[in-house]
């Protein structure tokens, strides 16, 4: 019998999701009438846009002819797309990052666990702010960089800084030296942004105590803020100190057909464990070419058609889309006195519980359980995302606006019940 990881037998019994789909099946099984309506997983809705779609069928047609057949593409992604990210997502912004600093991926919920593979197991001490989207946690605990989890689900060498309503959902930087930091910004599951002065914060903090950041912008697209900054580069210092994870998958629909980003950046390095500086470039590089043989052509030309003309536009009309469906969803429910944060940079909208019956706000299980029950709404709840989300739900705007509409209707509906 091989040997097994141990450190998986550490983790959770049951993932999030996992739990909510079981006692979704259980409520439907035993209401089999019920038409229930999902606002709990993050997966988008909508059809892909048709210029990205017209793209992807033009690459299909080269690759069924034998002048334009492609093979194994360069690991890293093509050229043709490298390009246009560097272009379009980072210089116009003002952000220094070369075509070549950008390896293209088949998802940045892959590339954030995978590149812990270019960091030493054991030694590093890793902050996640709490709520918290659980790969980070999930990923360190398998790769055996923590100890066990306490009562509370935290794990032993992880540094939870709690983002609660009173800091804004922005915590500040850490007391003391943490060596890795995993900051999302707009935030899943709070909906919450970092300000450009919050990120220079942490970029500062980073460049004190010579630790790493790894920045997820899986939702940048979302922000309709002028003033929030879309990528941690746009921030004086920062290529130094930062990693960033990036995707099509919310942007532009491609839950499904996957493609992501991630960029390290030349000037980043890190440390060997006897004191010498290497680029993590050059590592993840290696480990990128080993491990992975790129993302397909066909899929690569669908998100270069992103930033066309006609893909920008698309892709806008799509964002816009499910941030109306927010604006509805914020707005109906701060209507009858919920307290309701996020969704105006961000797909997710997190809602204080009401209160339970007994005085105190309810716990998020039994706010989700009274939804599924009297709304039949899926939601998920807050505590499944760190010990600071107990006592909120999320809600996704990721759904039609039919859906959404009913939804909060029957939410209002449930509490005008109470
Ligand atoms: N990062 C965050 C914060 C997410 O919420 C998600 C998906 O829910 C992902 C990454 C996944 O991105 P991808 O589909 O590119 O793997």
């Amino acid at each position: 019998m091989g040997r097994v990881n141990d450190h998986y037998l550490k983790l959770k019994a049951g993932y999030l999701f996992p739990e909510i789909g079981r006692r979704v099946r259980a409520f439907e099984a035993a209401n089999p009438n019920a038409k229930v309506i999902r606002l709990g997983i993050g997966d988008v809705t909508e059809p892909m846009p048709p210029a990205i779609a017209a793209a992807m069928h033009a690459a299909v047609d080269e690759m069924a002819r034998r002048e334009t057949f492609r093979g194994y593409g360069p690991e890293q992604g093509y050229d043709f797309l490298r390009e246009k990210i560097a272009e379009h997502d980072f210089r116009s912004r003002g952000a220094e990052v070369a075509a070549d600093e950008i390896f293209v991926s088949d998802g940045c919920k892959c590339d954030s666990g995978n590149f812990l593979d270019v960091l030493a197991t054991g030694a590093n001490v890793t902050a996640v702010t709490d709520p918290v989207y659980p790969v980070y946690v999930d990923t360190n605990v398998m790769a055996g960089n923590t100890g066990v989890a306490n009562e509370r689900g935290e794990f032993e060498r992880i540094v939870y800084l709690p983002a609660t309503v009173a800091n804004g959902f922005s915590p500040a930087v850490p007391g003391r030296h943490v060596d890795v930091i995993y900051l999302c910004s707009p935030n899943n599951p709070t909906g919450a942004v970092l300000t450009r002065e919050a990120l220079t914060r942490w970029v500062d903090y980073a460049r004190r105590e010579g630790a790493l950041i790894l920045f997820d912008a899986a939702y940048e697209a979302f922000i309709t803020d002028p003033a929030i900054p879309h990528s941690i580069y746009e921030i004086p210092g920062a290529r130094d100190v930062a990693v960033e994870l990036r995707s099509f998958s919310k942007t532009a629909g491609f839950t499904g057909t996957r493609c992501a980003f991630t960029v390290v950046t030349k000037t980043l390095m890190g440390k060997t464990a006897d004191g010498q500086e290497v680029q993590l470039h050059a590592l993840w590089t290696r480990r990128h070419t080993t491990k992975f043989n790129g993302v397909s052509y066909v899929v690569q030309r669908g998100a270069e058609a992103v930033y066309g003309t006609e893909g920008q536009a698309q892709v806008r009309a799509l964002i816009y889309f499910y941030l109306g469906n927010a604006e509805v969803i914020r707005e109906r429910l701060s209507a009858v006195g919920l307290e309701v944060h996020g969704g105006v940079n961000a797909p997710y909208v997190w809602i204080a519980t009401p209160e339970g019956g007994d005085g105190r706000r309810a716990e998020s299980w039994a706010f989700f359980d009274r939804l599924l029950a009297e709304a039949n709404v899926v939601v998920t709840p807050g505590s499944g995302f760190g010990a600071a989300g107990e006592g909120f739900v999320r809600i996704s705007a990721f759904n039609s606006r039919a859906n959404v509409e009913e939804a909060t209707r029957r939410i209002v509906a449930m509490l005008g019940r109470a």
